[in-house]
């Protein structure tokens, strides 16, 4: 057996003000510019 992958049980944010991503599993608020953020797909590599 091989080590599971990570967990994608976090889900990807981008704010809709500045355009700021991040990786978490919730984020409310933009802690650069305080925006709104919304939720997008989580971006394999
Ligand atoms: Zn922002």
């Amino acid at each position: 057996m091989y080590p599971a992958p990570h967990a994608d049980d976090r889900s990807y944010y981008e704010c809709r003000n500045c355009g700021h991503r991040k990786v978490t599993d919730s984020l409310g608020r933009c802690p650069k510019c305080n925006g709104r953020t919304r939720n997008i797909a989580v971006a394999r590599e």
